[in-house]
Order: C-alpha cells, then structure tokens, then sequence
C-alpha cells in the first residue's frame, strides 16, 4: 500500500500568511522566507486573500456524500457553506454518468432489514414523486418503494437527481458555492481552520469551526497533513475509472437492459481506462482523452454484438470519467474485512451497510447477513481536529469499502458526519470528543438506521 501524508502547509502560508494573521492565525516560523532557488520551481509570491465566508461548516465536495453532510447540518441548525467544482450537486452520479444507486438491503437473502434510511430514503421517494426512478439492472427482490421498503437498487434520471438535491439544499439554507475548486487546508495548531478555495472570482479563504472532506480523494485531509493510503494500480480493476455515456435507441428498443435505462435512451458503460492515479493531474487528463477517443469505437463493438443497436446514437458524455477510488484517510478506527464479512456491531455505529464486495474477491461477495455497522471514529481523521471524513474516503480496508462505496451508504455516511459536525458546533465540542451517544440518538431521531441491536 501507498502512503503519504499530503502536501506542506508552508506553501499554503507563504501565499497568504498576512490575510491569515488578520484572522488570528499565526504562521509557522520561516514561513516569510524566501525558498532556496530551484530552477525547477517556480516561487509564489506572498499575498493577502479575501476571507470570502465565515460559517460553522464548510463541506468540500457535493457528491452523494457532501450533499447529504451539508443538509443534515443546516438541518440540525449549523451554518454550512458547500463547496463544488461542479456547476450543480451529485459528483459520480451526476458528473459521470453513473446514476444507478444502490445499498438500502442485501441484494440476496437475508435482506429483511432496510439498513438505510434517512436522507437517502427521502431523495428517492422524492423522485419517485417526479417520475424520475428507472430499473435498475440489478438482479433484486421487488419491494413497493414505501418509506421502510425500498429496494437494494434503483435507476435514477440524473437530470431530476440533480434538481431534487439542489432545490433540498437551497431549502435547508445551505450557502452554494459551485464553480468553486477547493486548492488547501488552513491548519493551526493541529487543527484544520478553514479552507482556501478559487472561482472566477480568485483566492479566497473560507473560515469554518469545523469542515467535512467530501472530495471523494480526500483532498482535504491530504493537504491538512492527515495521513492516507492509497491501493496500488495493479489492484485496481480497469474498470474502476470508466466513461459512462448516454444512447438514444433508434427506431428498435433492444430487448437487453441497460444500466440506466429511460426506454428512449439509455447510460451504457463506456471505455474503461488502463488504472491510473485519479489523484495525479497528468494521470486524469491523459485517462480522459483515452476514453474520450475511445467512445465511437466502443459503441460501434457494442453494434456489432447487438444489430438492434445499428441506429443507436451518442447523445452525452459526462464532465468527468468515473473514478472509483483514490485516497482512503487513517482515521481513529480503520474498517476491516472481517467486520463487513462477520458483520460486527460497533458501540459508536453511526451508519450501515448491507451491501456486497464487489470486486475483491474476484466475484460478487455478498453478506451473509443483514449489513454491518460503520463506526463513527472512521470518519474522525487521525493527526488534524476539527475536520470529518465523509463519503468513499473514510477509514478503512480495501474489502469494505467495495460494499460501503455504494452511494446510499455513502449518503448514510454523509448524513452522520453533518450531523456530526453540527452536534460538535452547538456542543462546543470537537469532532474527536464528540458525545457519540448523543450523536446516536440525534441520527436516530431523523431516520437514520443505527445497528441491528434490538
Ligand atoms: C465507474 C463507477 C461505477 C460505479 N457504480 C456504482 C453503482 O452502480 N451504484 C452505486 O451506488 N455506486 C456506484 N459507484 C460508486 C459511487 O458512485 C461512489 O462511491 C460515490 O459516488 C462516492 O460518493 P462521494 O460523495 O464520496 O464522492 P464523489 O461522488 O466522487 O463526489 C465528490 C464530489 O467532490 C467534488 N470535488 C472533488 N474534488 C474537489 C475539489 N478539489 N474542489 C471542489 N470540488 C471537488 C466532485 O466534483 C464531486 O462532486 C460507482 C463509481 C464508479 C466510478
């Protein structure tokens, strides 16, 4: 396994120390200095940036998990600012295509327990008032769709998806940051203060009590100096970084079932890329050309296979190749195998997951009970306070995170670690010494399902 602990905070000083002493913070001894010259580098002058937001919560990242963290906290009172690249919400889902979510039971028997509910409860039943939920190519057992009965899996029109989560999060007064890229951590003093972000509208410093990394790659964390590990290439599947694109049938509506589906058109998976580092910048560009190249000649081997696909058409690429994982953060308790395959009860159980490990094995692992518990020390990095993990970085094992990356435990996750972050800003307290059964109980109260104990 990779490891590393991120990036240097001194460049982050150098560039901004006099807005952030302006703020209180002080910045590391020598952080004024003038670097050594290095032909190789270039040396970025100190400048003061705008503090553009001062809030209770910043979330970095609006994907399944961001979204649900940044709604749960506004929800629960706190003050949230939500930064996303993106011009709307939803990340792999929406922003690459992928927009088949699973995980509220076991797929195969014993799935009587719904071990989601909450938040990713609330945006399904939200589509399915819009119309806007397909079949899932899943093989699964037919529930109705009611609160307390939703299906393993459900296809979701990406379009409405998007609407749904924004018009939510504009309900529950969260501050919308979009266009916005997250670029470094501000930490003082072991603890993570804020985040410097840029738009069309340049540098800025975001201040925050505490701040939730929903960036999939743990940017944040990396960045503040939390350590991570990342699995090596040749044990990431080809097509854990694929590109999704959307069909339009012609005038045959092939008899196969596609992954998601809306019987005009349809998301196919599209070419997978050789595995690479979605965290290296030269990696990611050079995987999407690859794909972006690839996709006609993908679709013309998918017409030869299926003559009904003869007048099929590419309507739709996605912004971003789907990138299944990068960094995991070291947090206060790592996920193991054995807890997802054994199903273990955690006394700090914040969320669950039910579903199968999909690829580790080398077939699809499914439980051979009801789901698991996700304690709550595996959102809680090690090494920086105040700050989260939310979503497909958190702590834990290669094994469990191929079941708990599942969108609608990643939205369970992200619903306990806003819900967190908003506890820990009326308590006064930090994230690590958070009242965890206080924590329970609040989660409970919303609809979240915490465990199987009876
Ligand atoms: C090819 C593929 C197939 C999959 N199949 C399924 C499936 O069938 N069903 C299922 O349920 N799950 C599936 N998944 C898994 C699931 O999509 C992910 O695990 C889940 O989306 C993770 O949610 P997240 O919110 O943690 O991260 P993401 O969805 O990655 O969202 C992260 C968000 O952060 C934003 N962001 C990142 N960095 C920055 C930055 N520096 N500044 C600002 N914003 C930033 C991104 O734009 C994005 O919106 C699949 C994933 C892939 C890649």
């Amino acid at each position: 396994m990779r490891k590393g602990n991120g990036w240097s905070r001194r460049g982050f000083m150098a560039a901004c120390g006099g807005a952030l002493s302006a703020a209180g913070i002080a910045a590391p001894a020598g952080a004024d200095e003038q670097p050594a010259p290095d032909p190789g580098s270039y040396h970025e002058p100190a400048r003061n940036i705008p503090i553009a937001r001062n809030a209770d919560l910043v979330v970095v990242g609006g994907g399944p998990a961001g979204f649900a963290a940044a709604l749960s906290a506004a929800r629960n009172g706190a003050k949230v600012v939500l930064v996303e690249q993106f011009g709307y919400l939803g990340g792999t889902a929406t922003a690459s295509l992928m927009a088949n979510i699973n995980g509220f039971r076991n797929q195969v028997e014993p799935d009587a327990t719904q071990t989601v509910r909450g938040v990713a409860e609330e945006v399904v039943l939200e589509l399915k008032q819009l119309n806007a939920l397909g079949k899932s190519p899943y093989p699964q057992k037919s529930y109705p769709t009611l609160p307390g009965q939703m299906e393993y899996s459900y296809a979701i029109d990406p379009e409405r998806f998007k609407y749904v989560i924004l018009r939510m999060s504009v309900e529950a007064g969260i501050d919308l940051m979009l266009h916005t890229w997250f670029c470094d951590s501000i930490v003082d003093g072991g603890a993570i203060k804020g985040v410097i972000v840029e738009n069309k509208s340049g540098r800025q410093a975001l201040m925050a009590k505490v701040v939730v990394d929903a960036s999939g790659d743990a940017d944040v964390s990396a960045r503040a100096g939390v350590p991570f590990w990342q699995a090596p290439l040749d044990k990431t599947p080809r097509l854990d970084n694929s590109l999704m694109y959307r069909i339009q049938f012609g005038d045959k509506r092939p008899n196969g079932q596609y992954n998601v589906d809306f019987g005009r058109d349809a998301v196919v998976w599209g070419p997978g890329a050789t595995p690479m580092d979605g965290t290296n910048g030269d990696a990611l560009s050079k995987a999407e050309i690859a794909a972006r190249l690839g996709v006609y000649e993908d679709l013309a081997e998918k017409q030869k296979k299926n003559p009904e696909l003869a007048d099929a058409k590419i309507i739709e690429t996605p912004p971003l190749i789907g990138v299944r994982q990068t960094r995991f953060i070291e947090g206060e308790y790592k996920l193991t195998a054995d807890d997802a395959l054994e199903g273990h009860r955690h006394d700090d159980v914040v969320a669950m997951s039910s579903c199968a490990i999909i690829h580790y094995y080398g077939y699809r692992r499914y439980l051979k009970h009801e789901g698991y518990d996700i304690p709550y020390r595996c959102l809680v990095p090690k090494a920086v306070d105040n700050l989260l993990a939310a979503g497909r970085c958190i702590s834990s094992e290669q094994q469990p995170y191929e079941s708990h990356r599942a969108m609608i435990p990643i939205m369970a996750i992200g619903q306990a670690a806003g819900t967190a972050a908003a506890l820990a800003v009326e308590t006064g307290s930090t994230p690590r010494s958070l009242d965890v059964p206080k924590l329970q109980e609040r989660l409970k109260s919303q609809n979240a399902v915490l465990g199987l104990r009876g």
